[in-house]
């Protein structure tokens, strides 16, 4: 009979933890009696989301495989469990749940180690190697730092922009650093409008873009969930603006329509546990009227049989969410694009390019004076 003692700490006889890793997390580390390594998480904000991030190298001296046990208080972690043992190809682990928690065991490699995460993880140094791949083969995008974020990272941006265009389309992403499906598909869509494709040049020709890929550069850095540096959810800050994240990017746009430009629509990239577009109620005093429903409608006509489009509208002038401040503030419709925890990373591209692709036509369709709402 074993002594149920559990030992804590992360430095085990045989096999050690460690969150040292962009996006690192791990929790409170034990033994427990049948000999599993068990991390126990916190969640950070249980009222809307009571999962938290993980993602721990470990390390052993032998090659069995490490039998982990992810215990979250009172809820099983919302993303499954996925192994690198390089930190760059990542596949899912088979795993069970039994008294909320989820067992997996990790393939061992002796000596080296290996790691798993809730999701393959996008660090900071990711943006900037994108950015750098980007400004090698776009000339035309000019890089800019909107400013510091509370911990001191730079708030990195960027624009594609002509002189006499002076319609705005803003993409925004990584309010929430773990969403990743979200992020990436931020990246695939970005990477779409940028193609040189007729369709891009006639959308460049009439509409600037500003991408603002990383809003929360510190919550990326420590494995936040939802919150900065100072433990606020960023997309409940839009009417308070306590954050200097949400501020900056507030002064950007209220740079850009100092000068005469104007903002006409904007996306931002999350994830959650299914595909979905959440949008302003049809309705609301928004210009144009039907642009986020046409483009949607039009997403739904080029992926259908391999893609359902599900819209839930929704208006909350107090909840501080990106979207409706965009809308309340520019009376232009914007659009929070949740992408599937699970779905696959090749759907992921397909639907963001469609996305991007029926964006620049719907947002083609309409005139300049069309933007301009009239009460
Ligand atoms: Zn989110």
């Amino acid at each position: 009979m074993f002594l149920s003692t559990a030992v804590f700490g992360c430095d085990f006889e045989q096999v050690s933890f460690s969150d040292a890793l962009p996006m690192g997390r791990m929790g409170q580390c034990e033994q427990t009696a049948d000999g599993r390594y068990q991390l126990t998480l916190e969640p950070e904000n249980t009222s809307i989301n009571p999962s938290p991030w993980y993602h721990f190298g470990v390390t052993s001296n032998q090659s069995d495989s490490i039998p982990v046990t992810l215990a979250v208080n009172g809820y099983l972690p919302r993303y499954l469990p996925k192994y690198s043992s390089d930190g760059i190809h990542w596949q899912s682990l088979p795993f069970d749940t039994a008294d909320n928690k989820v067992m997996f065991d990790v393939p061992g490699v002796a000596g080296k180690m290996v790691y798993v995460a809730g999701q393959h993880p996008i660090g900071n140094q990711d943006y900037i190697e994108w950015q750098k791949a980007l400004a090698r083969t776009h000339n035309e995008l000019e890089f800019i730092v909107l400013g510091k974020s509370k911990q001191g990272k730079d708030i990195h941006a960027f624009t594609r922009h002509q002189a006499d265009n002076n319609e705005w389309l803003v993409v925004l992403g990584r309010q929430h650093p773990p969403e990743i499906t979200g992020a990436q598909a931020l990246l695939d869509f970005s990477e779409e409008i940028l193609q040189e494709s007729p369709l891009s040049h006639r959308f460049f020709n009439r509409f600037n873009v500003l991408w603002i890929p990383n809003i929360n550069p510190d919550g990326v850095a420590a494995g936040n969930w939802r919150h900065t540096s100072e433990d606020q959810d960023l997309n409940r800050d839009w009417n308070k603006f306590t954050q200097v994240e949400s501020r900056l990017v507030k002064e950007k746009l209220k740079a850009i329509t100092d000068k005469g430009g104007k903002i006409v629509f904007s996306v931002d990239f999350h994830s959650t546990y299914y595909d979905v577009f959440y949008t302003m109620p049809e309705g609301y005093e928004l210009a144009p009227k039907n642009l986020t429903s046409s483009w949607l409608k039009d997403l739904q006509d080029y992926t259908n049989g391999i893609f359902k489009v599900t819209i839930k509208p929704g208006s909350n002038p107090d909840n501080g969410v990106y979207k409706q401040f965009i809308a309340d503030t520019y009376k232009v419709p914007a659009i929070t694009y949740e992408v599937g925890d699970n779905t696959p990373r090749e759907k992921v591209r397909y639907i963001a390019t469609a996305a991007a692709k029926t964006l620049m036509t719907s947002m083609l369709s309409y005139a300049p004076e069309e933007y301009h709402y009239v009460e």
